[in-house]
C-alpha cells in the first residue's frame, strides 16, 4: 500500500509544469501577489519572501506589513509595493496572497487572516506566524478555501494538528488530513512532503545548509508567486519546493558551503533553478 501512497518528485515532472513565458506578455498577465508578512523586529522576513516573490515571477506584489516597517521595506524591496497593516485590504484585487513570515500574531494580524476567510474564496497560501493563529483559532480550519497551501515544518505541524511521536506517524497525518481538507500540506524537512488528495509526494532537492532562519520565508515567497501566475496549488507546491530546494543546491555547488548558505544565496540562484529546467 505504501508505494500507492507515497512517491518522489521527479525533475522529468517539474519540468512538464513549467509554464512557457509569454513574448508579448506584460505585467498583468502574470498576477498581482499580496504577501502579508513583516512586524517590527521581523523585517528581515517579509524581505526575503518579498524578493523570492519576484525573483519566481509575479507581475506585481504588494507587501502588507506593520507600519513601522513600510520604509525599511520600501528601501530593501523597491520592487515592491507596500500596504500598512491597518488599513483594509481588498483581497478580491489580488491573483494569489500569501500568510505568514514575520507577520505576528496580535489580535491585529488574528483579527486580518479571521476577515480575510471570511472574505474571500480565493486560496492563501499560510506560514509561520498565520500557522500559530490556525493553531489558537482551529476553527478556522474549516473556512480555508479549497487549494489553499498550508507550509508547516514538523513543531508548527504538530501545533496546528497535534503532537506525532514519529516522523512516520507525521506523513500519515498529513496524507490523511489531505483526504478530509482540500488544502495542500507542504511539510517542510530535508524530503519536504507534499499531501495532497490522499497522496504523499517526497521532495529530491535542497540540502542541510538550508536549516537556517529564513529558508522557509522564501519559500512562501516563491510559493505565493506561482498561485499568483495561475499555477494550481498542487502543481505550485509540487515546482515551488522543487525549484527551492534547487536554489540551495545550485549555490552550494558555486561558491556556498553548507555553513555559509544563507535564504539570500538561495534567493540569488533562483534564476539559475528555473534556467536548469529549461
Ligand atoms: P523554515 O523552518 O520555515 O525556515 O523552513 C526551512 C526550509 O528549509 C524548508 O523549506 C526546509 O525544507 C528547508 N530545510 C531545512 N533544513 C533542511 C535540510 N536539512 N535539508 C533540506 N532542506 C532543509
Ligand atoms: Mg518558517
Amino acid at each position: 500500500q505504501l508505494d500507492t501512497v507515497y512517491s518522489m518528485t521527479t525533475k522529468e515532472k517539474t519540468v512538464s509544469l513549467l509554464k512557457d513565458r509569454d513574448a508579448f506578455s506584460h505585467k498583468g498577465t502574470h498576477g498581482h501577489a499580496l504577501l502579508i508578512a513583516g512586524n517590527k523586529g521581523k523585517a528581515g522576513a517579509a524581505i526575503l519572501a518579498a524578493r523570492a516573490c519576484l525573483r519566481t515571477g509575479a507581475g506585481l506584489l504588494t507587501v502588507d506589513a506593520a507600519e513601522t516597517i513600510i520604509d525599511i521595506l520600501q528601501t530593501a524591496v523597491p520592487e515592491a509595493m507596500t500596504k500598512d497593516r491597518r488599513e483594509k485590504a481588498f483581497s478580491n484585487r489580488f491573483s494569489a496572497i500569501g500568510a505568514g513570515p514575520g507577520m505576528g500574531t496580535g489580535k491585529e494580524e488574528t483579527d486580518l487572516l479571521t476577515g480575510l476567510l471570511n472574505d474571500t474564496d480565493q486560496p492563501l497560501i499560510l506560514d509561520a506566524d498565520a500557522l500559530t493563529i490556525l493553531s489558537v483559532h482551529k476553527q478556522l480550519l474549516e473556512q480555508l478555501p479549497p487549494g489553499t497551501i498550508l507550509t508547516p515544518h514538523p513543531k508548527e505541524f504538530d501545533r496546528v494538528f497535534g503532537a506525532c511521536s514519529h516522523e512516520f506517524d507525521r506523513w500519515n497525518r498529513a496524507v490523511a488530513l489531505s483526504v478530509r481538507y482540500p488544502f495542500v500540506i507542504v511539510l517542510k524537512g530535508h524530503h519536504t512532503l507534499i499531501a495532497w488528495q490522499g497522496k504523499g509526494m517526497f521532495n529530491n532537492t535542497g540540502n542541510a545548509g538550508m536549516a537556517k532562519g529564513g529558508s522557509g520565508d522564501v519559500l512562501t515567497g516563491m510559493l505565493t508567486a506561482l498561485l499568483a501566475q495561475g499555477y494550481t496549488a498542487h502543481d505550485a507546491a509540487i515546482l515551488g519546493v522543487w525549484l527551492h530546494g534547487l536554489a540551495g543546491d545550485l549555490a552550494l555547488m558555486q561558491q556556498q558551503s553548507l555553513e555559509s548558505l544563507l535564504p539570500s544565496d538561495l534567493i540569488d540562484s533562483i534564476g539559475a533553478a528555473f534556467n536548469s529546467l529549461r
